[in-house]
């Protein structure tokens, strides 16, 4: 491993200025006499060596062997892989946190099925989903979903409409659900709106 690395660290040295020297007999090392050592290079890949996550994880590896383990150790620092997430966890954590704890993880949504970013789940409940169940706001008690909230007004008993008669004069506006009890009690006035207002149009003619 030094073989392969000590060239290019000799280069930035000199552009340092600094010359390097042999921990042995401090004689300067020069650029052309650095060579490939492939026995030596077995040697080194055969130190063992700690998890430079120790003392949390204990394992003891060779060299060869280190990149091996970190991508398995359990105790290595690895980043949430969901999209939006800037967390990094324990990789013995990851786990759980792209499960149960990232904030942009999908969840499904209780109410309509689709899949969901954790974070924005409260927001499309509120505002995006089409079978979240509301009470009525006009009063009737009723529990409709957000897609049918449109339809459910024109039959709502609590919603204030015209009277049906307000082209012949009537001026009451009314609940829905009350409106056959005007009706019946204001017979009489609309049968004579009606009147009226045929004789005014014969009187046009
Ligand atoms: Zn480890
Ligand atoms: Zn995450
Ligand atoms: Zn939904
Ligand atoms: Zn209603
Ligand atoms: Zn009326």
């Amino acid at each position: 491993m030094w073989a392969q690395i000590l060239p290019a660290l000799l280069v930035s040295l000199r552009e340092l200025n600094v010359m390097p020297t042999c921990p042995l007999d401090n004689e300067i090392i020069k650029l052309h006499e650095v060579f490939r050592d492939n026995c030596c290079n077995r040697e080194v890949l055969n130190l063992q060596v700690y998890c430079r996550n120790s003392p949390a994880c204990n394992v003891k590896s060779s060299l060869g062997r280190y990149q091996d383990h970190l991508q398995q150790c359990s105790f290595e620092s690895v980043q949430c892989t969901n999209e939006g997430c800037c967390e990094k966890v324990l990789q013995k954590d990851l786990k759980e946190h792209l499960g149960l704890l990232c904030k942009y993880r999908k969840e499904l949504c209780q109410y309509c099925n689709q899949s969901v970013t954790s974070v924005n789940l409260k927001t499309h409940e509120r505002t995006g989903c089409p079978d979240y169940p509301l009470i009525c706001p006009h009063g009737c008690m009723q529990i409709i979903l957000t897609k049918e909230v449109e339809e459910h007004f024109v039959v709502c008993c609590e919603v204030d409409i015209d009277c049906p008669y307000k082209q012949y004069g009537c001026p009451t506006k009314i609940k829905r659900g009350k409106l056959s009890e005007h009706e019946n009690i204001y017979l009489r006035d609309h049968m004579l709106q009606i009147l009226e207002r045929n004789l005014q149009l014969e009187d046009q003619v």
